[in-house]
């Protein structure tokens, strides 16, 4: 099969052609449909990430067919469409593991990082970490939800009660999340790159009450806010914005150094934390609640051979919502 590979660190991502395994006990083979680009894939890809999988195919956004079944797998057959998020694997044994926090596993597997991901033409997975896809997608749509969605999902769930939400980065993520705001009442104030129009054009059909620019106070204090730029020098600007009591959510795998700030922007009972991976339950309760909402993920597609283009577009903020790749049918 042709694949998309990293060669090493800082370089353009290598077209390599690797042998079609069978799948082992518990694994299932994909025939890849779609798979997304996330922004985790450029940490990978830039060495922000320790010790990936030696030549490791990137890409957790994976949406495909089954088209073979390992020993002992009765979940899924030959045809069906299925998923495949980040979390790849979990050890089952660590306390977080047994205490219903496998997103925080000690001895995880993650898809495109240690264990290889879909920018290729097959994957494969181990069938309990993939999930059905709804029918109201096509495959390209469904894949910004596998990462996009699931880790907005789960952000977005610690700010729920947020009666005024900002969301700071408007990419693939905060799209998604934008749209699952407005349909629960919340008012979304989108903060997007200075000058940025296309994505606060995006955020304002998405139905956002206000979008501009990171560096401007909203109009109004906020309840509640959720960054998904890997920008440090976000937190005390969103801090800032936020009422007494309110949380600030931190939704990327990496950042760049938050700034030393007054305590004071923190003081009045302010939250700040982190949102780490997904649990298979995130993608489960996810994947049932976006048909429901009606969230339309907005994609833009290339050949799986653009992955270097997609990538670079990504990377100069030249794409609204998500980048998406597609293999040779
Ligand atoms: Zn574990
Ligand atoms: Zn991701």
């Amino acid at each position: 099969m042709t694949a998309m590979a990293l060669d090493r660190v800082g370089a353009p991502l290598l077209r390599v052609e690797r042998p079609v395994r069978a799948p082992r006990r518990g694994q299932i083979l994909i025939r890849v449909a779609a798979c997304g680009i996330c922004r985790t894939d450029l940490h990978v890809l830039d060495g922000d990430l320790p010790h990936p999988k030696s030549h490791v195919i990137p890409g957790h956004e994976i949406i495909g067919r089954v088209v073979a079944v390992g020993a002992g797998v009765r979940s899924f057959k030959v045809g069906e469409r299925v998923g495949v998020p980040w979390l790849g694997a979990t050890c089952h044994r660590c306390a977080y593991c047994r205490s219903g926090r496998e997103n925080l596993c000690d001895h995880p597997g993650f898809t495109g990082y240690t264990i290889d991901g879909g920018y290729a033409e097959y994957a494969t997975a181990n069938a309990d970490y993939a999930f059905a896809i709804p029918p109201e997608y096509s495959d390209a749509e469904a894949a910004p939800l596998m990462c996009a969605g699931l880790i907005g999902y789960r952000a977005w769930k610690l700010v729920r009660e947020a009666r005024r939400l900002g969301i700071y980065g408007f990419g693939a993520a905060a799209h998604i999340v934008a749209q699952l705001a407005v349909f629960h009442g919340q008012a979304v104030y989108a903060f997007t790159r200075k000058g940025d129009k296309a994505a606060q054009k995006l955020a304002r059909e998405l139905g956002a009450t206000w979008a501009g620019p990171s560096e401007e106070r909203p109009p109004h204090p906020l309840d509640g806010a959720i960054i998904f730029a890997p920008v440090g020098p976000l937190v005390p600007l969103a801090l800032a914005s936020l009422v007494k009591g309110g949380t600030l959510v931190l939704g990327g795998i990496h950042m760049s150094d938050i700034p030393a700030m007054p305590y004071a922007l923190l003081w009045g009972e302010r939250v700040v934390r982190s949102v780490a991976n997904l649990t298979r339950q995130d993608a489960i309760d996810f994947l049932q609640i976006a048909p429901r909402v009606k969230i339309r993920p907005h994609v833009t597609t290339f050949a799986l051979s653009e992955a270097n283009t997609a990538i670079a577009r990504l990377r100069a903020g030249d794409l609204t919502g998500a980048a998406v790749l597609v293999p040779p049918g």
